[in-house]
Formats: C-alpha cells, sequence, structure tokens
C-alpha cells in the first residue's frame, strides 16, 4: 500500500513567497529544484539542460552567475526558461546585481561568502524594489570564520545564528522576501541544524545535503535527511547534490516527493515553453487544448507545446512528442526531429493522433514515416522567423548592455 503524506506529521506552517509562478511555503506543494552544470554564458546549451531538468521534474532551477558572461546568459535564458531561475551568487556582489538585473526570479546568497553588511543589504534592497526573493543559503563548508569560532564549530546553533543575523541585515532595509537552508555534507548535523531552524523561523526551508557525492552513496545521504525531515513535516523545497548529472537530482526529488505521498503522480507529461517575445501562437490556449485532448488517453510520453519552431524543437528535444508554431503552421517534432508540418488550426488534432500512433508504433517507426518535406518547411518557417522579429526577439541585448555598464564600471 502507497504511503500516504496523512499519515506523516503535519507539515509546519511557513510563510509563503513566490519564486517566479512557483509558490514555495505556506502549503504549497513541495517544489523540487536542482542546478544546471553548464556554463551559464553558453546559453543554447543551458536552455537545453533546463528543458531536461524541468521534464524531470524540477520545478524551479538555479545557475551559476559567477562572471559578467554568466549575467548576461541569464538575461537570454530566462525569457525562454520553462521553470523559475534562480541564480547562484558566492563572493561578488556585482553578480547579484547583474543577475538582477537580468530578470531572475530568485537569488541564493551565501553568508558565508557574501559577507560585507553594505553589500549585503544593496543586494537586499534591489531585489526588494523589483520584488525577487532570495535563498539565505547558509553551508556548513563555508561558514563564516567567526561564527566558527564562536560556536567552536559548524554546530546547528552557529549554522542557524547565520541565516539569523543575514536575515537582520535584510529587515534593516525592511526586506524579508526569504527562504532559508541550512546545509551540511554531514546528514546528522543538516537534519539537527534544519529542526532548529523550523523552530527558530517561519520562513521556507530549502531543504539539501550538500555535497553529497555520487550515486548510490549521494541518493543515500539526500534521502536520509530530505526525508527524515519531510516526514517530520519540516521543508518546502528540496534539492539533492549529487556528483552526476543534474537531471538524477530532478528525478530523484519528484520521486522522493511522490513515494511519500507529497506530490501527485504523473501519467502523461505535458511541458510547455514560457511562451517569449518569439511565440507565434498563444501557448497557455494550446497546451490547455491539448492536455484537455489528452487526459483521458493515459499515454505514457511526454509532449511539448512550443510557441515558435526558431527554438522549440531544439529545447525541448529530450521530450517524446512536441509541437511548435510557426507561420499559421503546427511543425510536429519527434525527439526534437520534425516530422510533419500542419495547419495552426489542426496543431492539437494532429498533436493528439501523433501522440496515440507514436505509443502504438515506437519512436523509431514514426521518425521513419517523418514526411520527407516537413524538415525543409521547418527550417524555411525557422527563416522566415528569424527575419521577421530579428535575432533578439526578447530584447535581451537592452539588459546585456545594462549589465555590461554595471560590471565594467
Ligand atoms: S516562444 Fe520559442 S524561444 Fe520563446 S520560449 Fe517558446 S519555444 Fe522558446
Amino acid at each position: 500500500m502507497e504511503t500516504s503524506a496523512e499519515l506523516l506529521t503535519p507539515r509546519r506552517n511557513t510563510r509563503q513567497i513566490s519564486v517566479g509562478k512557483v509558490a514555495v511555503g505556506g502549503g504549497a506543494p513541495i517544489s523540487v529544484q536542482s542546478m544546471t552544470t553548464t556554463k551559464t554564458a553558453d546559453v543554447e546549451g543551458t536552455l537545453q539542460q533546463i528543458y531536461q531538468l524541468a521534464a524531470a521534474g524540477a520545478d524551479i532551477v538555479r545557475c551559476t552567475c559567477n562572471k559578467a558572461e554568466a549575467a548576461e546568459g541569464l538575461a537570454q535564458i530566462i525569457p525562454r526558461s520553462p521553470v523559475p531561475i534562480v541564480a547562484d551568487i558566492h563572493f561578488h556582489v556585482e553578480m547579484a546585481l547583474a543577475a538582477l538585473e537580468a530578470g531572475v526570479d530568485g537569488l541564493r546568497l551565501n553568508p558565508g561568502n557574501l559577507r560585507k553588511p553594505s553589500e549585503i543589504k544593496l543586494v537586499a534592497q534591489e531585489a526588494k524594489d523589483r520584488g525577487v526573493p532570495i535563498r539565505i543559503g547558509v553551508n556548513a563548508g563555508s561558514l563564516h570564520p567567526d561564527l566558527y569560532e564562536r560556536f567552536g564549530g559548524a554546530t546547528p546553533e552557529a549554522l542557524v545564528e547565520s541565516a539569523r543575523m543575514e536575515l537582520d541585515y535584510f529587515r534593516e532595509v525592511g526586506f524579508d522576501d526569504v527562504k532559508i537552508s541550512v546545509k551540511a555534507s554531514s546528514v546528522a548535523l543538516m537534519i539537527a541544524s534544519y529542526r532548529l531552524a523550523s523552530e527558530t523561523f517561519d520562513y521556507p526551508l530549502h531543504l539539501g545535503v550538500t555535497e553529497a557525492g555520487p550515486l548510490p552513496g549521494g541518493l543515500l545521504k539526500g534521502t536520509a535527511g530530505i526525508a527524515t525531515l519531510l516526514a517530520e513535516g519540516i521543508g518546502d523545497t528540496i534539492r539533492y547534490s549529487l556528483t552526476a548529472d543534474p537531471v538524477e537530482e530532478a528525478r530523484a526529488g519528484r520521486m522522493l516527493l511522490e513515494s511519500m505521498g507529497l506530490r501527485e503522480r504523473k501519467g502523461l507529461d505535458l511541458i510547455a515553453c514560457p511562451s517569449c517575445g518569439r511565440a507565434e501562437v498563444d501557448v497557455i490556449a494550446v497546451a490547455n487544448a491539448a492536455q484537455e485532448a489528452l487526459k483521458d488517453r493515459n499515454l505514457p510520453i511526454q509532449i511539448a507545446v512550443m510557441g515558435c519552431v526558431v527554438n522549440g524543437p531544439g529545447e525541448a528535444r529530450d521530450a517524446d512528442l512536441g509541437i511548435a508554431a510557426g507561420k499559421h503552421r503546427g511543425h510536429l517534432f519527434i525527439k526534437g526531429e520534425v516530422v510533419r508540418v500542419v495547419k495552426e488550426d489542426e496543431m492539437v488534432e494532429a498533436l493528439v493522433e501523433e501522440a496515440e500512433r507514436l505509443v502504438a508504433e515506437g519512436v523509431e517507426a514514426r521518425l521513419a514515416a517523418a514526411d520527407p518535406k516537413a524538415a525543409a518547411a521547418a527550417e524555411q518557417d525557422r527563416l522566415a522567423l528569424l527575419e521577421d522579429k530579428g535575432t533578439d526577439a526578447n530584447k535581451s541585448q537592452v539588459k546585456i548592455e545594462s549589465i555590461r555598464r554595471r560590471t565594467e564600471a
């Protein structure tokens, strides 16, 4: 019999914040996070990994923002990401400000690394002005040396005190749009620290065992720490930190929540792009229509609804099947390859038909049955759209120039 969430300790009450479209805390579904391993300046590679992570179950994805090129990459990635993007900041205040400029949905600050109160307050003020939440990401391995000394090591009290001090700086500028993590690579220390954090704060908690290592040990450590706390009602969002393909992190997070009855199981997995400046159709309407048409068919595949043929098939190349819009036509693609071009008003019908055939006949057979003219038609539409809207449909260049002024100053 499956475990039901009702048999676990009721979830602790926390405040609710919003990381982009994802609510965290305050009874919202526990969200899964992961982090890209690509260079953030590699826009296409990073987006492709973000789509893979989203497909594997990540609700929020974090990208490092360690240099100006990474911030410029974020300005181009964010409008095209299917999930909210959080920027990971370590030492440089300019990178936090540049990431905000790029339009991130959240920041993660490590109080052990960004230490100057004036800089911390500057970031908090800017985040407040832009309505962007911050995770206070305390890490036992990079605890502020003063706290290490005061508490005689990285103890649960020291980790929680680090978060409290950061909160105090934030509150000085009237900012508390915050979630908190107190991670450690020791499972026991992590559990004790989060228990104390949960008694001390009512902010949402982001759970994780840091640097848990490769599989299978990393998975076991992560599960030991995260599941123990979840069973006690502690935790609002989770991340496995594995020395592995980050897809494994997202998958593990999702499976853990499903196995504990904290998230519903997925049957058909429908993903949709966020619909940026390139979109050629009302993506939400098409995705809703597709969802409605497919909902009772119980097809165990992933389907992507993408707003444009310029980037859609590439971004969602890991989806089993997808549809991308372009020039009043729908481009059906399987594993990133366009196999058929249909009229725009026949997109959903064609998608449902192809989904059924794909499940019945398999990927190879459906790729072999592709319309030989489809790829050329897709390329034609892609080029026409690029000509219509140029290469910067999301006006990322304006943000990039602003980031450059800031980081070069
Ligand atoms: S409209 Fe195109 S570029 Fe924009 S997010 Fe959708 S698929 Fe990506």
